[in-house]
């Protein structure tokens, strides 16, 4: 039975020494019957849509530039790893991978969506050829999976959902298989279509998803997320100082957190792992020693003993920026009240174009909110409501959450800055503001 997944991300296996340090990880680690979930090198994803993006202005001809410069900082990573020996077997899978992908890229005139995932998927493929190679070369054995074979979606290109109970049919019989001692390695981000004929992804970031999908199929015990923090803080420490690491919390919290845009952990990896009591643990690959945050069903869910004592806040309190927020705020033109009708008319709108609120009020006559800023999906909401509804909106904004909030705790970080909306509830407040 495999019990422990492990996910590395992109930062985790940016360069052959983050290699060398993943596989120094599993080796220590080898015999508990562990599943990797890895990611694409680096920013390799950023790099293959800037790649896409050049095919598709070029018609397919000369977009080979970009292209080039991911081979390259593939190459220069094997050669690291495997003592520059050219004729190492890892060079021709790889190549072969670049000549498939070469190929899609080449393919004018698909639809935007489904040709992304047709080629951007190749960077956890990559990833994960190079990677199985040197675990194998390290005396680690390591089986190679394809993911696409195992987490079988819907036709829903960059925002796959998988469908569970294929899935689960499909990634349970790897427990059947599991030899102990063999380390699986598989892709995060990618699925296949059921019919097995077209490759997903599963929306940006989506690796810690993947994890999540294989831990609930093959009940496993624990997910191990491997960052380059020493885990949970309580704020980005590129924003924030003294930050205060978060040794325990419960799977609701952390849940909430991602959803107000905490980047740890992707949104929709709590819900597979809470619904099978699956322990989930952040911790760095960089100091290991430190030792994880845990996230489970314990409901004592922080250890205060880091706070300080005058006024302490019963939680330790977090602080969550999201940036490149649009807000709108919607009025129905014949002066009718903003009541159930119109917010069903407008949310059913945002439903078609996959618009998510990330915070909403209402007054009588309008209702405002934010989402992540996306111009066509902002157009497209306008020109549909436009003959019912007037709509004003501003981009470029932040959605400042802090959970567990104390009075005024807001004002160093807010100070300057223009409040277009704010919202407290018993345990959060929200300001929507002008960026830094
Ligand atoms: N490589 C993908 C991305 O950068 C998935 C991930 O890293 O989780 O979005
Ligand atoms: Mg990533």
């Amino acid at each position: 039975m495999i019990q422990k997944i492990y996910k590395f991300g992109g930062a985790s296996v940016k360069d052959a020494d983050a290699v060398r340090n993943l596989t120094n990880i599993v080796k220590q680690h080898k015999d508990e019957d562990i599943l990797l979930v890895v990611s694409a090198m680096g920013k390799t994803t950023n790099m293959l849509e800037k790649v896409l993006a050049d095919f598709r202005q070029h018609n397919g001809e000369l977009g080979f530039g970009a292209l080039s410069e991911v081979m390259e900082y593939h190459e220069r990573i094997i050669l690291d790893l495997f003592d520059n020996k050219q004729d190492h077997p890892v060079i021709e899978s790889v190549s072969n991978l670049f000549i498939e992908l070469y190929e899609k890229l080449s393919q004018p005139d698909l639809d935007y969506d489904y040709q992304y995932d047709q080629t951007v998927s190749y960077g956890e493929l990559l990833s994960t050829t190079i990677i199985q190679e040197y675990l194998n070369h390290c005396d680690v054995p390591a089986r190679w999976l394809d993911a696409r074979k195992y987490v079988l979606t819907d036709y829903r290109f960059r925002a796959a959902n998988p469908d569970w109970d294929e899935t689960r049919l499909k990634i349970q019989k790897l427990n059947d298989e599991h030899i102990r001692g063999i380390v699986c390695i598989t892709q995060g981000f990618i699925g296949g279509t059921a019919d097995g004929k077209h490759s997903v992804t599963l929306g940006r970031e989506g690796s810690d998803y993947t994890a999540a999908i294989f831990a609930n199929c093959l009940d496993a015990e624990e997910v191990t997320i491997w960052k380059d923090v020493d885990g949970l803080l309580n704020a980005d420490p590129k924003r924030f100082a003294n930050t205060i690491k978060i040794p325990h919390i419960s799977y609701s919290e952390a849940i909430e957190l991602a959803f107000y845009g905490a980047t740890i952990i992707h949104p929709k990896t709590i819900k597979p792992l809470q619904n099978k009591n699956i322990t989930l643990k952040v911790q760095s690959f960089l100091h290991p020693e430190c030792g994880p945050t845990i996230i489970d069903n314990n409901s004592v869910s922080e250890d205060h003993s880091q706070l300080s004592t005058s006024h302490s806040p019963l939680f330790t309190p977090h602080y969550i920026v999201k940036d490149n927020q649009t807000l709108v705020s919607i009025s129905p033109r014949d002066f009718s009240f903003m009541n159930e009708h119109n917010l069903q008319i407008i949310f059913a709108t945002c439903d078609e174009l996959h618009i998510h609120a990330n915070m909403m009020q209402t007054s009588a006559l309008m209702l405002s909110f934010c989402f992540d800023h996306n111009d066509t999906k902002c157009q497209s909401l306008i020109a549909t409501l436009r003959d019912d509804f007037s709509i004003k909106y501003n981009d470029g904004l932040q959605l400042f959450t802090i959970r567990h909030y104390t009075e005024g705790i807001e004002t160093d970080f807010i100070a300057g800055r223009k409040v277009f909306l704010e919202q407290r509830s018993r345990t959060t407040a929200q300001f929507i503001i002008s960026g830094s």
